[in-house]
């Protein structure tokens, strides 16, 4: 089976959705979804410590890619990388932000 080259939450179909759910829980989220830490939401991206939306399950891992249920608050930093709770801890020590 090929694999689509876009996701749904990128591609438009899912996209509205997403960006809904997303204000919904940057109104209501003040904290990291994976280490429970302050999510400083006057650092604005590229700040590694910027909020951004993480799936709790992968896309790529079959998570929905726009239910709210499967979306919390993260640094950016944690985007992409496998082991986000292990990333998101460690760039804080690193970094003195906690
Ligand atoms: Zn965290």
């Amino acid at each position: 089976m090929a694999k689509p080259n876009v996701r749904p939450d990128h591609n438009g179909t899912q996209r509205a959705q997403f960006n809904s759910n997303k204000k919904k829980i940057y109104a209501t989220q003040t904290v990291c979804g994976i280490c429970g830490k302050r999510v400083d939401f006057k650092l604005k991206f590229p700040h590694p410590l910027s909020p951004c939306i993480d799936h709790i399950i992968p896309v790529a891992k079959g998570g929905d890619p726009s239910d709210i249920s499967n979306l919390h608050t993260a640094p950016d930093i944690v985007g992409g990388i496998a082991d986000r709770g292990r990333a998101c801890r460690r760039y804080r020590v690193r970094s003195g932000t906690r």
